[in-house]
């Protein structure tokens, strides 16, 4: 392979990187002293992680390779080292060809993969991305082949363009898009259907590694599975959707809010997948015409993970979505939430009550499994039992007993309620209190010694007094058993990768609704946008709260005719502070944006 050709030698990329400051000369003298003997290393490396199959591939270690081996400080930044993408995009410079960051969700499948066959991807580390304005646009290690790019220009009919981008990049692409389209078609053409396999409550799924993707075609639909898997974990999605149309069926991802679609599948190829995956989340693989629940366990690379599965039927067919818990967000520090040090103290109290009702409020999708769960697997101890009763069970946790609710055959909140106090537990953590005859048992249950925690959907604290009174709960019951309250919010974190402060007037904050009580100039950030958040500016979220501890002044006005009103002037003179307060916080410490910051508190506070 001629990677080795003039402008790929190591003379002249080391110049590259040294004119623009990268490496020093003493570096520059390391690379060409260790390059030789480091690369017959590295292509003996190489070849034994090769399986022993029948597609060999014969990319070579190029000098990029041996230099982002070498981890070298970079000569401008000693504190970062010198990374394959830093060489690249300086290479990219010193040629004058664009450098290009390649985004699977960006990518056209077909258009990927079959334009030039895959060992020809391989060999030369060269892939179509896109046509634009009449060229094929070609993300290669290697623009200077010539041979390369004219084959690829006879082949597609196209003039081609190259970029540079990544041997990391590249190498997982092919990996993803072949192995994927491989799948299919191979899934399409001789047809395996998944083998029945009943194993635990939770099937056990590894994902492997990009680079130990099976070259093999059996188990086709198992592969795209596990390739959708995979490329779900890689983009951080929460949510697949697979979905049924008329002749072909797509996948969606939904990836920080936002659903993009990500393959077109061959409408043969789609009752297959739905039942691998229904397979995998133990549903009833014949039952096509009721919405049914599973959940999957998985591994990659050490990290575990659920996914909660939902089948239901449609016009064309199944359609399947599944949402990945991630256990990274639903257990977390209690410190890591978002209290402020005050409100963490309280919290703290609350639950180590021996016994008593804390409630934790808010809308769906305002983070309150994540709390519970967090404060769950804080408080446990081999020498506590701990028993939950959802509807359903979001997350497994071995430390917990975990009972699923199934109304249909009559196993409600208040049914189980009843049932486990004679399982002796220690803590109980009730999904919602939806109802006056759960209400009472959590009641029961607190009286009887038992700390309770439970979810009720109000928009703040002192409003979930009067939903409690509301439901008909005695109010001498709930001034016997209630700890506090905190209610909260999720608001999207700016992205690390690039915020930037910016100035803002107050006064023009305060013609958006926002009054921070100052006119003047004022420090606020934004993210600027980035490969890593994908553009939003957003990365992560974290919540705002606001925590409610049942004082005796509270106490007191636990009364049949209570208003909300009261009681959240008696708080906030004991120091509560709101969830506008406490955004506020995170506002100006730069954690979020004002649009953020509007759109939860303008939504419902
Ligand atoms: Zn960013």
């Amino acid at each position: 392979m001629p990677i080795n050709s003039n402008k790929f030698s190591a003379d002249v990329v080391c110049k590259i990187l040294s004119n623009s400051g990268l490496i020093s000369e003493g570096q520059k003298k390391e690379i060409l002293l260790k390059k030789e003997p480091l690369k017959r290393k590295m292509e003996k490396a190489r070849a034994m992680k090769q399986p022993s199959s029948k597609q060999r591939f014969q990319t070579s270690i190029s000098i990029v390779d041996v230099i982002t081996a070498l981890n070298l400080e970079r000569a401008d930044n000693p504190s970062n080292v010198l990374d394959e993408e830093t060489i690249y995009q300086a290479l990219a410079k010193g040629w004058k060809i664009p450098f290009k960051k390649i985004d699977p969700l960006k990518l056209d499948l077909n258009l990927v993969t079959t334009t030039i066959p895959h060992t020809f991807a391989m060999n030369h580390m060269t892939v179509p991305l896109e046509k634009k304005d009449g060229y094929l646009i070609v993300a290669t290690i290697n623009p200077f082949n010539r041979e390369v790019m004219q084959d690829i220009a006879q082949a597609s009919h196209l003039k081609v363009r190259p970029v540079l981008s990544t041997r990391t990049d590249i190498l997982k692409l092919i990996n993803e898009f072949f192995g994927f389209k491989r799948s299919i078609t191979a899934a399409e053409n001789e047809f395996s259907g998944p083998t029945i396999d009943l194993g635990n409550l939770e099937q056990f799924v590894r994902l492997r590694s990009a680079e130990e993707m099976p070259s093999s075609t059996d188990q086709h639909i198992v592969n795209a599975v596990e390739h959708l898997f995979s490329s779900a974990f890689d983009q951080r999605a929460s949510d697949v959707h697979i979905e049924p149309k008329r002749d072909k069926s797509i996948v969606r991802l939904r990836i920080d809010g936002a659903l993009h679609t990500v393959y077109e599948l061959p409408k043969n190829v789609h009752s297959a997948i739905i039942s691998r995956v229904k397979n995998l989340a133990r549903l009833d693989m014949a039952e096509k015409r009721r919405p049914q629940d599973g959940r999957i366990k998985m591994e990659k690379e050490g990290i575990e993970a659920e996914i909660r599965v939902s089948s239901i039927p449609v016009a064309f067919g199944e359609k399947l979505v599944m949402r990945i818990m991630d256990p990274d967000v639903l257990f977390q520090d209690l410190e890591n939430l978002g209290f402020t040090s005050m409100d963490l103290v309280r919290y703290h109290q609350f639950i180590n009550m021996p016994h008593g009702i804390v409630l934790v409020c808010g809308p769906t999708g305002s983070g309150k499994s994540t709390t519970l769960y967090s404060t769950l697997r804080y408080l446990s101890s081999p020498d506590i039992n701990i028993t939950t009763v959802e509807d359903p069970i979001e997350m497994i946790h071995e430390d917990f007993n975990q009972i699923s609710v199934q109304p249909v055959v009559g196993i409600t909140f208040a049914s189980i309620l009843r049932n486990i106090l004679r399982q002796d537990p220690d803590i109980i953590m009730l999904g919602e209190m939806r109802d006056l005859e759960t209400a009472e048992n959590a009641v029961q249950a607190a009286l009887t010694g038992h700390l309770v925690l439970s979810t009720l959907h109000t928009n703040d604290a002192p409003s979930t007094i009067t939903r409690l009174l509301d439901l008909g709960t005695p109010s001498f019951l709930i001034q016997a058993t209630l700890v506090g309250i905190i209610a909260q919010r999720l608001v999207r974190k700016i992205c690390p990768h690039c915020k930037e402060p910016f100035e803002i007037k107050g006064s023009e904050l305060t013609s958006l609704g926002l009054d921070l009580g100052a006119d003047d100039e004022m420090e606020l950030h934004r993210g600027k946008g980035c490969f890593k958040c994908r553009n939003t500016g957003y990365l992560g979220r974290c919540g705002i709260y606001e925590v409610l501890p049942i004082t005796e002044a509270i106490k007191k006005n636990i009364v049949p005719e209570a208003d909300s009103v009261t009681v959240r002037d008696i708080a906030r003179r004991e120091g509560m502070i709101t969830m506008c307060e406490n955004a506020v916080q995170h506002l100006l410490e730069g954690v979020t944006t004002y649009e953020e910051f509007l759109r939860v508190t303008l939504e419902q506070l």
